[in-house]
């Protein structure tokens, strides 16, 4: 059996989707009922007859479609539901296996292991999915494979770490084709700067396996892949895969039902609660903390998952990614909403999270108000959402509310940088929710989001101009 067959036990349970989607897709919604953890459940794998040549329309359909082939006929994988739904769209479909439920054990450690070996960097939980050890051993050992291209840099501690309490350091990869200069903490770095970030949102696991995907994309492409090599000569690609290590320390504690944990670990702001991702969460959401916007569509309440924290930026992952993007970029644009940065500003800063299939840009916190450079955003955030397929795109607020504090809004407030949200995820059925079957990575989400990257790139030398 392969792995990709034993590791669909995750597979979303469509009917929790709507519930996750309000809860926190994107966020605000405090009052929402938030998800219950995907319970044990059987997957199947069906045989599709009538043609190899239907891998592309199941593919594009949203189906998991394996890699193996039987004479003309082709493999899907999916939970009870998906039988109905290949016959739906017009394929002939049979079950050919039924695998039971596989329980991935939660990892044995918590916070920062003493040694990122090998065997860190194979942990995982929920099918597949990184822990934050196996992130960052991931790290390290690409730049030591690559070290005329990576550079690991440690950019602060979490609240845990920084308490003394375990925790983790939080860590960002630098990829470029390395000269003088390349990779330093300066503004003056020659090369225009992409900056990628996976996971604020702890358990938007998504995130983090695209952005580990994509360090490998850069780092085994360059000399190889003709694009790949370009885009390395010309520009300095920033990677955090996990941008709340703590929260997500928390998610993978789950193990094959992930704690659903969107806020980092910081508990000293109210009592009592939960401490397993439900809908009374410990922490701060990250992405309602900072000075841009702050108080719009969040909660002064501790336990909701949109708590903005005691006061702007008080979060110290807030203040460190803040601190980093400061060393990274030059601050272009006047104070002010209207004001904009010039046609030659650089740069751009991705923040992933999920569900639902959209580009979203600044301003979050109003969205009748147009920033400055609405029009460039505007038209880059069109061709993201196009090169995935269609997503929607827009200001937060006209596509779904209005909410501030969010880091986007402050890269672009406070340093005139263009800054984008993709929210990652079918917004239901197949590959839906917070924690898809490991499977969707592959089969549907890296494909999907590796485009997306690749434009945002080539853009990050000019996005104001042209
Ligand atoms: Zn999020």
């Amino acid at each position: 059996m392969s792995l990709t067959r034993r590791s669909a036990l995750a597979m979303t349970v469509a009917a929790g989707a709507a519930a996750a989607m309000l809860a926190g897709a994107f966020p605000g919604a405090s009052a929402a009922p938030s998800p219950t953890p995907q319970q044990p459940s059987a997957s199947y794998v069906y045989r599709v007859t009538g043609g190899v040549d239907r891998a592309e329309a199941l593919l594009r359909e949203g189906f998991d479609v394996l890699e193996e082939r039987q004479g003309g006929d082709l493999f899907v994988m999916g939970s009870a539901d998906v039988g109905t739904r290949l016959r739906a769209a017009g394929h002939r479909a049979s079950v050919d296996q039924v695998l039971p439920p596989v329980n991935w054990a939660p990892p044995a450690r918590s916070g920062q292991a003493a040694s990122l070996d090998a065997a860190v960097a194979e942990e995982t939980y929920a099918g597949g999915y990184r822990t934050v050890n196996a992130q960052y051993a991931h790290l390290d050992q690409v730049a030591r494979d690559h070290a005329a291209l990576a550079t690991v840099v440690d950019y602060g501690d979490s609240w845990r770490k920084s308490r003394g309490s375990g925790g983790y350091d939080l860590k960002a990869i630098c990829i470029t084709k390395k000269n003088a200069g390349d990779c330093a903490l300066s503004t003056a770095a020659p090369k225009p700067r992409l900056f990628v970030m996976g996971q604020l949102h702890a358990r938007e696991i998504t995130t983090g396996d695209v952005a580990y995907r994509w360090i490998d994309h850069l780092t085994d492409g360059y000399g190889t892949d003709t694009q790949v090599t370009t885009l390395l000569n010309t520009t300095e690609v920033w990677v955090v895969p996990i941008a709340n290590p703590d929260g997500v320390d928390i998610v993978q504690r789950g193990g094959s039902y992930p704690y659903l944990q969107r806020k980092n670990a910081n508990n000293t702001n109210g009592t009592g609660c939960g401490t397993t991702g439900g809908s009374s969460q410990v922490g701060i959401d990250l992405n309602r903390n900072t000075s841009s916007g702050y108080g719009v569509g969040s909660s002064t309440s501790p336990c909701s998952e949109t708590y903005r924290g005691p006061s702007a930026n008080s979060e110290v992952e807030t203040k460190a990614l803040q601190s980093l993007w400061r060393s990274l970029y030059r601050d272009r644009r006047a104070t002010g909403t209207t004001a904009a940065a010039p046609a030659d500003t650089t740069g751009m800063v991705i923040s992933m999270h999920s569900y639902s299939n959209m580009v979203l840009f600044p301003w979050g916190f109003n969205s009748s108000v147009k920033s400055g450079n609405d029009a460039s955003l505007r038209a880059i955030a069109k061709q993201m959402a196009s090169l995935a397929g269609g997503w929607r795109y827009g200001q937060p607020g006209e596509i779904l509310y209005n909410a501030g504090g969010a880091t986007d809004d402050w890269v672009y407030d406070d340093l005139g940088v263009s800054s984008f949200v993709w929210e990652i995820g079918n917004p239901s059925g197949t590959c839906s929710g917070f924690t898809p079957a490991y499977s969707c990575q592959t089969s549907l989400y890296w494909p999907k989001v590796k485009g997306m990257l690749l434009y945002a790139a080539s853009k990050a030398a000019k996005p104001y101009s042209g």
